[in-house]
């Protein structure tokens, strides 16, 4: 372990929570320099979080976790919680830190912060040095033949494979360099209480990828009732696993679930290129359909009360456990934004704050895709039927009986709305729309 030196760096904890392949923190490690691990409770953003989040309780614990691996080793994480801003410049003036290293960060508000941050620390003479790590492909790594981002997923994703070079998805070796974390006695860490935010007794899926969940893939996946999936998400959200890792397993167990690793990707690159998502729709004809927008059956909805038992069981599964299974989120988003005609954004926004991995890229990839105005959308007059859809994909009701146990009985709400009029309105409303722009 090196000890008080002049010359120190400092590694930025992000989104990026471990210790091992971590490339960030190996280049910072591999420099040399003692390196003082960081992490900071971000003020701005914990201030519109509501105070029982789970994800902060998730994130407070990978810290204690990281913190408890620094100890062994002799070091300690400097966690801090204010406005990033404020928080740097005392930083480098406490451990005289001449270079930060940090992992990218591709949403809008992360870059612009990232800018900030970078000219904060010019100005005190130190360096920002950045790095990929949450993807294997970032940015405009992958272009068309014609040079522009791609905004389709197919030839996205036949460019990402034959782009795949083992250096890529090569895990780099942290602990080798452990001895150059800097070395202090144990530092403590803000409780949650002292943020403003209560303690929870949540728990959350394991970290390890599950391989034979991944070997069969593609025959369970779409069947809520069965533990058919990875379950990942917010290991990905938060970088408690390696992409890498990961995409290494996916590679020699199943290309199905190698394809969904992509579509994070894919949603990654329309959000760096194309910001503009965030504001409205990727394909600007779609911002004026007249979406209804009707109060009491956005709160039906929310509360799983439309009468529609798939839609229903989603919704009530997403606010009581944080998780939706993909088929029923492409379900009951459809049935917002098509059945409702409600706006996409109201749902995406319910998404946001209640999903345990909510991911800003694929939030807004999913719910573009669903109200047909995304890249890869559905086509408008594709409307899921969420009375098929169960018979499908739940066809001896196990899992809407698991949410929805009254469903059957008298006291079960009758249809929010008939499918087939809830159709016609929707296939009229967004025809008319489009046509009046063609005109
Ligand atoms: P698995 O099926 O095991 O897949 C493994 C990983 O691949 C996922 O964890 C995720 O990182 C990625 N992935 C899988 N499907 C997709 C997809 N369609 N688009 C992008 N990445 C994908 N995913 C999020 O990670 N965060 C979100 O906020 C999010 N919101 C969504 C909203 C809507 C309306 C829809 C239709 C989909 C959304 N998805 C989102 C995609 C998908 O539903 C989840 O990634 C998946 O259900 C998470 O469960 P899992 O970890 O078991 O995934």
């Amino acid at each position: 372990m090196i000890g008080m030196q002049n010359s120190k760096s400092a590694f930025w904890f992000r989104r990026d929570l471990r210790l091992q392949d971590n490339i960030g923190l190996f280049h910072a490690l591999k420099a040399e320099v003692p390196v003082v691990p960081v992490f900071i409770f971000d003020q701005e953003i914990l201030e519109d979080l509501p105070k029982q989040d789970n994800r902060v309780c998730f994130i407070h614990q990978q810290i204690l976790a990281i913190q408890k691996s620094l100890e062994a080793m002799g070091s300690s994480l400097v966690v801090r919680y204010g406005k990033v801003q404020d928080i740097w410049p005392k930083l480098v003036q406490e451990y005289s830190i001449q270079t930060v290293y940090t992992n990218h960060d591709y949403e809008p508000s992360a870059i612009q912060r990232d800018l900030v941050i970078q000219d904060l620390l010019t100005h005190h003479g130190c360096g920002f040095h950045t790095f990929r790590d949450q993807v294997i492909f970032e940015k405009d790594e992958l272009l068309t033949g014609g040079g522009k981002p791609y905004s389709v997923f197919t030839p996205y994703s036949r460019k990402w494979k034959a782009s795949l070079t083992q250096d890529r998805i090569h895990s780099v070796d942290t602990a080798a360099f452990s001895p150059y974390f800097f070395a202090s006695p144990p530092l403590p860490i803000p409780s949650l209480a002292s943020m403003g935010f209560q303690e929870s007794e949540a728990t959350f899926p394991p970290s390890s990828p599950n391989h034979e969940i991944i070997r069969h893939y593609e025959q369970k996946r779409n069947f809520p009732s069965l533990p058919g999936t990875s379950r990942l998400g917010i290991h990905l959200r938060f970088g408690t696993i390696s992409i890498r890792q990961l995409v290494r397993i996916a590679i020699q167990l199943n290309e199905t679930y190698l394809n969904e690793l992509i579509w994070r990707e894919f949603y990654m690159q329309i959000l760096f290129n194309f910001p503009h998502v965030t504001e409205g729709p990727f394909r600007p004809q779609y911002a004026h359909i007249p979406w209804r927008n009707e109060e009491e059956e956005f709160e039906k909805w929310c509360h799983g009360q439309t009468g529609y038992p798939l839609v229903d069981a989603g919704m009530r599964e997403l606010n009581a456990t944080g998780f939706m299974h993909n088929r029923v989120r492409m379900v009951t988003a459809s049935f917002l934004t098509k059945h409702l005609l409600i706006d996409w954004q109201w749902g995406e926004a319910y998404f946001a704050e209640k999903l345990l991995d909510f991911e800003l890229a694929s939030n807004n990839g999913g719910w573009q895709w669903a109200a047909g105005c995304g890249t890869d959308a559905a086509p408008y007059f594709r409307v899921f039927n969420p009375t098929s859809q169960m018979k499908k994909f739940d066809p001896d009701l196990r899992y809407v009986m698991k949410w929805v146990p009254e469903f059957g009985t008298p006291v079960y709400p009758k249809p929010i709305v008939e499918h087939k009029f809830a159709r016609e309105r929707c296939l009229r409303t967004y025809k008319e729309a489009l046509d009046s722009i063609k005109a």
